[in-house]
């Protein structure tokens, strides 16, 4: 009902863009029975068994309803959108299965903290090793010494160094984990989130993902700082919005690079296979670290950001445009060819 103000129901006026079909969804979950319904039939799921059929009469006992017509009255409501109906019983549907499990994700089986925690890997701005921490559903990796790369102007609103944000990292990443692990399953879940949004794919619903970059009209860090407009680095960032669900992030515009074939065939060359995973949290640890890169807006209108990765004396650059396409590869060559080549500019 876009632009509907008729029914007076707080949960229509506010649902804007979401639509009919969303409010309908809330509105058949908010009743204790229902919602009981869901938690039995998550209760009965056995991943290794398959789908966890359960009975009529085996659910009514599982949820403690007294009365048969109204648990049967609920059930029906569920049927058909968070409930499968099959000739032995009930199960979770899809939906349901996603109902469930992201308020187990987003809230975790147990109160989810991370204290600062020192991990494998040095602060780009100053070297100095740095921390991961846990608040605010948000994992962080912070630096204790300089003011990191993000701080509490950024579109992140991200407190005093720190260096990156896993904003969706969820409180279930935390559980059965040590710091350490959490670090590289935060690793291992940007990367894999990354390649996915540059791809066009959200990671949080498979909709549509609409990419841009933003340049800081005003970008002028003073030496060792960031930026006061931006509250960053870069001057330039790329961002990624979810058309569906609104899941939104940003990186700094060199990461629309890192898997690039030509940045692939690079790490390649240098030892470096590309795999990754918690059984090799120091490769993991190292994924981002290795093939930092460096970024420079070369022209504005159009606009061409170069960035340039370095190791072991050789460079691969690497030419984005507007559209966080690469239009251009340079290289690999001598870090001494690529010098002089910024020397042109
Ligand atoms: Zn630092
Ligand atoms: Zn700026
Ligand atoms: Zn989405």
């Amino acid at each position: 009902m876009p632009g509907g103000r008729a029914s007076g129901s707080p949960l229509d006026e506010a649902a804007g863009a979401a639509g009919p079909h969303t409010v309908e969804g809330f509105k058949l979950l908010s009743d204790e029975t229902r919602l009981a319904i869901l938690l039995a039939l998550w209760e009965a799921y056995d991943p290794e068994e398959g789908r966890g059929t359960v009975s009529f009469s085996d659910l009514c006992d599982r949820v403690g309803a007294a009365d048969s017509g109204n648990f049967a009255y609920h059930l029906d409501k569920l049927a058909g959108r968070f409930v499968d109906e099959h000739e032995a019983g009930y199960a979770l549907s899809n939906a349901g299965h996603r109902v469930v499990r992201s308020v187990i994700a987003g809230t975790g089986l147990e109160e989810a903290t991370l204290e600062p925690t020192e991990i494998p890997r040095s602060c780009p701005t100053c070297g100095d090793p740095l921390e991961i921490t846990y608040r605010d559903q948000r994992l962080y990796q912070r630096c204790s010494e300089c003011e990191g790369s993000l701080g509490p102007s950024s579109p992140l609103r991200a407190p005093e160094g720190t260096v990156t944000v896993h904003d969706d990292f969820e409180p279930a990443g935390l559980a059965g984990r040590t710091p350490e692990e959490v670090f590289v399953a935060g690793t291992i879940d940007q990367t894999l989130a990354l390649a996915l949004v540059v791809r066009g794919v959200c990671p949080a619903c498979t909709g549509s993902i609409e990419d841009a970059l933003h340049v800081c009209e005003d970008h002028d860090p003073p030496v060792g700082h960031r930026c006061g407009a931006c509250g960053t680095r870069d001057e330039v960032r790329a961002r990624y919005v979810c058309s569906v669900c609104k899941f939104n992030v940003s990186y700094p515009a060199w990461c629309v690079t890192l898997d690039h074939p030509a940045s692939l065939a690079f790490y390649h060359d240098h030892g470096f296979e590309g795999t990754y995973g918690l059984e090799d949290p120091e490769t993991t640890a190292r994924l981002w670290e290795r093939f930092r890169r460096r970024q420079q807006i070369v022209d504005r209108d159009p606009l061409r950001v170069r960035v340039v990765v370095e190791d072991a004396g050789e460079t691969l650059a690497l030419l984005l445009d507007g559209e966080l396409d690469v239009i251009e590869v340079e290289g690999p060559r001598p870090v001494a060819a690529e010098r002089a080549s910024l020397g042109d500019r």
